[in-house]
């Protein structure tokens, strides 16, 4: 910075730091998905992903080091959480990843889920300070419209109501897979804690708040909630609350008790949805070849240093 003096170059070194993230490793997958393993400055290691479509580019983005919750299903639950993010190392993943979409697909970053690894309501502060960031107006944040960052969550119901009271303008999406929930609380051993009907509560009040519908995700599973049954709780579950459904492809971790259910399941599941009126899309996922779809960040390549 030589448009300060040296005596205040100086002065600013011996009381501040400045430690960005370091793209450690990047992949990209046969569908132009890009990986990165950015590096910390204390070493660990985390994952986010840039998922282009021929109009926009969505960024995946950790909010995390590992996770404290336990989704069967998710290879990041393997990972011992470390710490949380702070608010600068999540706007960093955001900046590498509209630097790499402008350098490689010829437009600025479009969108932005945070669904990488970790619970973002479980690092709420970073998490809210982050988003307001990414959103404040150009020079001083990157400008970017609320409306087009998600917030996932796994179900913390007060969390979400603490969300909604923060008016982001953002949208939420809760990974669900099943609205059963016996079967939930197998799958997602930690939402034993978190009733059903306290996160129903929640999205009605995020509804309520925000005027903004919620989006579920769900994975659907062989021989775990391929029924006739599942397909109607969920029914259920969605005529209580504004929602619309996303139906997400299942990407292995090489668990043999976690399979994809065959395209005949989705398409009823689709059409029992759509017998309500319910919105719902399926979404394919993206850049498996380079295990960076969903559920699938782990830090296969850069084990977390510690
Ligand atoms: S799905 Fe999300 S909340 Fe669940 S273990 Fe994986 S990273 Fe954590």
């Amino acid at each position: 910075m030589t448009s300060i003096s040296k005596e205040l170059r100086e002065e600013l070194s011996r009381h501040f730091v400045i430690q960005p993230i370091t793209l450690e490793e990047h992949q990209k997958s046969n569908d132009g998905t890009i990986k990165n393993a950015v590096k910390l400055f204390d070493g660990n290691v985390v994952e986010s992903v840039l998922i282009p479509t021929d109009s926009r580019t969505t960024a995946c983005v950790s909010s995390q080091v590992g996770c404290s919750l336990d989704c069967k299903f998710c290879a990041t639950s393997r990972l011992k959480r470390m710490r949380n993010l702070t608010a600068a190392e999540i706007v960093d993943q955001v900046s590498l990843i509209d630097q790499q979409s402008k350098r490689d697909f010829n437009h600025p970053l479009s969108n932005i889920v945070y669904m990488g690894m970790g619970e973002p309501l479980l690092n709420f502060n970073n998490v809210v300070d982050s988003v307001k960031k990414i959103t404040t107006p150009h020079p001083n944040g990157l400008g970017m419209s609320p409306r087009r960052i998600t917030v996932s969550t796994s179900g913390i119901p007060k969390m979400i109501e603490k969300l909604a009271d923060e008016n982001l303008r953002v949208g939420l999406a809760l990974s669900l897979h099943s609205a059963i929930e016996e079967k939930r609380n197998k799958i997602m051993p930690f939402s034993e804690k978190f009733p059903l009907e306290d996160i129903l509560d929640s999205l009605r009040y995020w509804y309520d708040k925000t005027g903004s519908r919620i989006t579920i995700e769900y994975i659907i599973w062989k021989d775990i909630n391929d029924t006739k049954e599942d397909m109607n709780a969920l029914v259920r579950f969605c005529q209580r609350v504004p929602v619309k459904v996303n139906l997400i492809e299942y990407n292995s971790i090489g668990d043999p008790e976690f399979q994809q259910a065959p395209p005949e399941i989705t398409d009823a599941y689709i059409a029992a949805l759509e017998r309500h009126n319910i919105i719902v899309n399926v979404r394919r996922s993206r850049g498996k070849d380079i295990d960076a779809a969903c559920g699938q960040l782990a830090n296969k390549n850069k084990l977390t240093v510690n």
